[in-house]
Protein backbone atom coordinates (compact mmCIF):
# COMPACT_ATOMS: atom_id res chain seq x y z
CA UNK A 1 0.00 0.00 0.00
CA UNK A 2 1.34 2.94 -1.60
CA UNK A 3 -0.83 5.54 0.27
CA UNK A 4 -3.88 5.41 1.85
CA UNK A 5 -6.30 8.29 3.55
CA UNK A 6 -8.06 11.40 2.81
CA UNK A 7 -4.76 13.03 1.11
CA UNK A 8 -4.12 10.06 -1.21
CA UNK A 9 -4.65 6.73 -2.13
CA UNK A 10 -2.45 4.06 -4.26
CA UNK A 11 -2.23 0.27 -3.91
CA UNK A 12 0.13 -1.77 -5.98
CA UNK A 13 -1.26 -5.68 -6.65
CA UNK A 14 1.50 -7.94 -8.32
CA UNK A 15 1.07 -11.37 -9.34
CA UNK A 16 2.95 -13.53 -11.92
CA UNK A 17 3.97 -10.92 -14.71
CA UNK A 18 0.96 -8.94 -13.91
CA UNK A 19 1.11 -5.49 -11.87
CA UNK A 20 -2.22 -3.39 -11.13
CA UNK A 21 -2.10 -0.15 -9.19
CA UNK A 22 -5.42 0.90 -7.49
CA UNK A 23 -5.82 4.31 -7.49
CA UNK A 24 -3.58 7.02 -7.75
CA UNK A 25 -4.58 9.79 -5.56
CA UNK A 26 -1.31 10.58 -4.95
CA UNK A 27 1.31 12.62 -7.56
CA UNK A 28 2.70 10.40 -10.28
CA UNK A 29 6.37 11.72 -9.05
CA UNK A 30 5.57 10.83 -5.48
CA UNK A 31 4.10 7.31 -6.48
CA UNK A 32 7.11 6.84 -8.75
CA UNK A 33 9.39 7.65 -5.38
CA UNK A 34 7.13 5.52 -3.14
CA UNK A 35 7.83 2.40 -5.70
CA UNK A 36 12.05 2.67 -6.15
CA UNK A 37 11.39 3.41 -2.06
CA UNK A 38 9.59 -0.07 -1.67
CA UNK A 39 12.05 -1.52 -4.40
CA UNK A 40 9.23 -1.47 -7.03
CA UNK A 41 10.87 1.00 -9.28
CA UNK A 42 11.47 -1.12 -12.33
CA UNK A 43 7.79 -2.70 -12.04
CA UNK A 44 6.15 -2.12 -15.04
CA UNK A 45 2.03 -1.49 -14.46
CA UNK A 46 -0.56 -3.24 -16.54
CA UNK A 47 -3.44 -1.15 -15.45
CA UNK A 48 -4.45 1.63 -12.89
CA UNK A 49 -8.05 0.28 -11.02
CA UNK A 50 -10.05 3.29 -10.14
CA UNK A 51 -12.50 2.96 -7.12
CA UNK A 52 -14.53 6.12 -7.49
CA UNK A 53 -14.08 9.97 -8.87
CA UNK A 54 -13.02 11.66 -5.14
CA UNK A 55 -9.75 13.33 -5.96
CA UNK A 56 -7.84 11.42 -2.49
CA UNK A 57 -7.84 8.34 -5.09
CA UNK A 58 -7.86 10.12 -9.02
CA UNK A 59 -5.67 13.31 -8.88
CA UNK A 60 -2.88 11.80 -10.26
CA UNK A 61 -4.43 9.43 -12.34
CA UNK A 62 -4.12 11.12 -15.92
CA UNK A 63 -0.34 11.59 -14.91
CA UNK A 64 0.37 8.28 -13.97
CA UNK A 65 -1.22 7.10 -17.00
CA UNK A 66 1.07 9.55 -19.11
CA UNK A 67 3.73 8.76 -17.00
CA UNK A 68 3.84 5.17 -16.65
CA UNK A 69 1.66 4.45 -20.00
CA UNK A 70 -1.01 1.95 -18.37
CA UNK A 71 -4.63 2.01 -19.51
CA UNK A 72 -7.12 3.82 -17.13
CA UNK A 73 -9.94 1.47 -15.98
CA UNK A 74 -13.27 2.65 -14.48
CA UNK A 75 -16.61 2.53 -14.83
CA UNK A 76 -18.35 4.84 -16.67
CA UNK A 77 -19.79 7.14 -13.47
CA UNK A 78 -16.65 7.41 -12.36
CA UNK A 79 -15.34 8.35 -16.33
CA UNK A 80 -17.46 10.52 -16.84
CA UNK A 81 -17.90 12.19 -12.94
CA UNK A 82 -14.25 13.00 -12.78
CA UNK A 83 -13.26 16.53 -14.51
CA UNK A 84 -9.54 15.15 -13.93
CA UNK A 85 -9.82 12.23 -16.14
CA UNK A 86 -10.56 14.11 -18.85
CA UNK A 87 -7.00 14.78 -19.13
CA UNK A 88 -6.21 11.15 -19.56
CA UNK A 89 -4.19 10.78 -23.24
CA UNK A 90 -7.01 9.39 -25.88
CA UNK A 91 -7.78 5.48 -25.79
CA UNK A 92 -6.46 5.26 -22.48
CA UNK A 93 -9.61 4.77 -20.71
CA UNK A 94 -11.25 1.70 -20.52
CA UNK A 95 -15.05 1.16 -19.15
CA UNK A 96 -15.71 -1.56 -16.76
CA UNK A 97 -18.72 -2.51 -16.02
CA UNK A 98 -19.46 -2.96 -11.95
CA UNK A 99 -20.69 -6.61 -10.96
CA UNK A 100 -19.26 -8.10 -13.89
CA UNK A 101 -15.17 -9.89 -14.02
CA UNK A 102 -12.81 -8.52 -16.51
CA UNK A 103 -9.04 -9.87 -17.21
CA UNK A 104 -5.73 -7.73 -16.92
CA UNK A 105 -3.22 -9.79 -17.58
CA UNK A 106 -2.74 -12.92 -15.62
CA UNK A 107 -5.69 -11.47 -13.20
CA UNK A 108 -8.85 -11.52 -12.96
CA UNK A 109 -10.60 -8.20 -11.71
CA UNK A 110 -14.41 -8.11 -10.08
CA UNK A 111 -15.61 -4.85 -9.06
CA UNK A 112 -18.38 -4.64 -6.90
CA UNK A 113 -20.73 -1.70 -5.24
CA UNK A 114 -19.71 0.16 -2.14
CA UNK A 115 -22.16 2.22 -0.73
CA UNK A 116 -20.28 5.83 -0.18
CA UNK A 117 -21.00 9.16 -1.26
CA UNK A 118 -19.41 9.29 -4.80
CA UNK A 119 -21.27 8.32 -8.18
CA UNK A 120 -20.96 4.92 -8.24
CA UNK A 121 -17.87 3.56 -6.07
CA UNK A 122 -16.60 0.37 -5.89
CA UNK A 123 -14.12 -2.55 -4.28
CA UNK A 124 -12.26 -4.34 -6.31
CA UNK A 125 -11.58 -8.25 -5.52
CA UNK A 126 -8.33 -9.80 -7.23
CA UNK A 127 -7.52 -13.35 -8.21
CA UNK A 128 -4.66 -15.21 -9.86
CA UNK A 129 -6.43 -17.99 -9.45
CA UNK A 130 -4.65 -19.06 -6.39
CA UNK A 131 -4.71 -15.92 -4.22
CA UNK A 132 -7.82 -13.74 -3.82
CA UNK A 133 -7.53 -10.18 -2.52
CA UNK A 134 -10.18 -7.96 -1.55
CA UNK A 135 -9.87 -4.24 -1.91
CA UNK A 136 -12.52 -1.73 -0.05
CA UNK A 137 -11.55 1.66 1.42
CA UNK A 138 -14.40 3.98 0.71
CA UNK A 139 -17.94 2.81 2.11
CA UNK A 140 -19.83 3.72 4.84
CA UNK A 141 -21.49 0.72 5.72
CA UNK A 142 -21.43 -3.11 4.89
CA UNK A 143 -23.82 -4.34 2.52
CA UNK A 144 -24.34 -7.84 0.86
CA UNK A 145 -22.27 -6.55 -2.12
CA UNK A 146 -19.86 -5.45 0.05
CA UNK A 147 -19.74 -9.41 2.03
CA UNK A 148 -19.96 -10.84 -1.30
CA UNK A 149 -17.05 -8.91 -2.72
CA UNK A 150 -14.93 -9.33 0.43
CA UNK A 151 -15.81 -13.37 1.06
CA UNK A 152 -12.90 -15.95 0.53
CA UNK A 153 -9.96 -13.52 0.13
CA UNK A 154 -6.48 -14.10 1.72
CA UNK A 155 -5.36 -10.48 2.29
CA UNK A 156 -8.24 -8.21 2.88
CA UNK A 157 -7.68 -4.28 2.84
CA UNK A 158 -10.31 -2.65 4.74
CA UNK A 159 -11.12 0.52 5.73
CA UNK A 160 -11.19 1.52 9.05
CA UNK A 161 -11.50 4.92 9.12
CA UNK A 162 -12.22 6.83 12.45
CA UNK A 163 -13.24 6.11 15.82
CA UNK A 164 -16.78 7.14 16.39
CA UNK A 165 -16.25 9.21 19.94
CA UNK A 166 -13.36 11.03 18.58
CA UNK A 167 -15.54 11.99 15.82
CA UNK A 168 -18.52 12.98 17.72
CA UNK A 169 -16.02 14.83 19.80
CA UNK A 170 -13.81 16.06 17.48
CA UNK A 171 -13.18 19.43 15.52
CA UNK A 172 -14.88 18.49 12.09
CA UNK A 173 -18.02 20.49 11.42
CA UNK A 174 -21.53 18.99 12.08
CA UNK A 175 -21.77 18.65 8.36
CA UNK A 176 -19.03 17.13 7.61
CA UNK A 177 -19.44 14.60 11.04
CA UNK A 178 -22.64 13.53 9.65
CA UNK A 179 -21.21 13.30 6.32
CA UNK A 180 -18.67 11.34 7.60
CA UNK A 181 -20.90 8.75 10.00
CA UNK A 182 -23.42 7.94 7.25
CA UNK A 183 -24.14 4.81 5.48
CA UNK A 184 -22.56 6.19 2.22
CA UNK A 185 -19.94 7.83 4.21
CA UNK A 186 -16.87 6.53 5.71
CA UNK A 187 -16.36 2.96 8.11
CA UNK A 188 -15.17 3.40 12.09
CA UNK A 189 -13.21 1.14 13.65
CA UNK A 190 -16.02 -1.09 15.29
CA UNK A 191 -17.81 -1.76 12.44
CA UNK A 192 -14.52 -2.34 10.49
CA UNK A 193 -13.74 -4.84 12.77
CA UNK A 194 -16.90 -6.36 13.01
CA UNK A 195 -16.76 -6.84 9.13
CA UNK A 196 -13.45 -8.57 9.43
CA UNK A 197 -14.81 -10.84 12.19
CA UNK A 198 -17.43 -11.98 9.83
CA UNK A 199 -14.82 -12.50 6.82
CA UNK A 200 -12.54 -14.27 8.83
CA UNK A 201 -11.66 -17.77 7.90
CA UNK A 202 -9.16 -20.38 8.05
CA UNK A 203 -6.86 -19.16 4.78
CA UNK A 204 -7.33 -15.41 5.63
CA UNK A 205 -3.23 -14.96 5.98
CA UNK A 206 -3.52 -11.02 5.98
CA UNK A 207 -5.70 -7.48 6.94
CA UNK A 208 -4.86 -4.42 6.18
CA UNK A 209 -6.55 -1.62 7.88
CA UNK A 210 -6.75 1.39 5.51
CA UNK A 211 -8.13 5.07 5.04
CA UNK A 212 -7.72 6.10 8.60
CA UNK A 213 -8.34 9.64 9.62
CA UNK A 214 -5.76 11.57 11.03
CA UNK A 215 -8.11 13.89 13.19
CA UNK A 216 -10.63 11.15 14.17
CA UNK A 217 -8.39 8.38 14.69
CA UNK A 218 -5.48 6.91 15.84
CA UNK A 219 -3.43 4.00 14.91
CA UNK A 220 -3.55 1.62 18.29
CA UNK A 221 -7.57 1.82 17.76
CA UNK A 222 -8.21 0.13 14.88
CA UNK A 223 -5.66 -2.78 15.91
CA UNK A 224 -7.74 -2.83 19.38
CA UNK A 225 -10.89 -3.24 17.46
CA UNK A 226 -10.09 -6.18 15.58
CA UNK A 227 -8.32 -7.91 17.96
CA UNK A 228 -11.50 -7.37 20.69
CA UNK A 229 -13.41 -8.47 17.75
CA UNK A 230 -11.52 -11.49 16.72
CA UNK A 231 -10.50 -12.63 20.40
CA UNK A 232 -7.97 -15.74 20.18
CA UNK A 233 -8.14 -16.05 16.27
CA UNK A 234 -6.75 -12.72 15.65
CA UNK A 235 -3.35 -14.26 16.45
CA UNK A 236 -4.24 -16.68 13.32
CA UNK A 237 -3.97 -13.22 10.76
CA UNK A 238 -1.40 -10.69 10.33
CA UNK A 239 -2.89 -7.56 10.63
CA UNK A 240 -1.21 -4.22 9.85
CA UNK A 241 -1.85 -0.76 8.84
CA UNK A 242 -1.70 1.63 5.50
CA UNK A 243 -0.15 4.99 5.73
CA UNK A 244 -1.01 8.15 4.69
CA UNK A 245 2.65 9.89 4.35
CA UNK A 246 4.67 6.67 3.51
CA UNK A 247 4.66 2.89 1.92
CA UNK A 248 4.07 0.27 3.91
CA UNK A 249 5.90 -3.18 3.73
CA UNK A 250 5.61 -5.31 1.11
CA UNK A 251 3.21 -7.80 2.28
CA UNK A 252 3.82 -11.67 0.22
CA UNK A 253 1.51 -14.35 -0.09
ZN1 LIG B 1 -11.03 8.23 -0.01
ZN1 LIG C 1 -14.29 8.77 -1.27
Amino acid sequence: MLASGSAGNATLLRSGGTALLIDAGISARELSRRLAVSGLGDVRIDALLLSHEHNDHVRGAAAVSRRLGCPVYANRATSTGARLLRAVPRGALVEFVTGSPFTVGCLEVTPFLLPHDAAETVGFAVSDGRMRAGFATDLGSVTLDVLAGLSGCDLVVLESNHDEAMLSDGPYPEFLKKRVSSPYGHLSNSDAAQLANSLFHDSMAHLVLAHLSRTNNHPDLPLEAVRGALGPRCSRVTVTLGWQDRAGEVITL
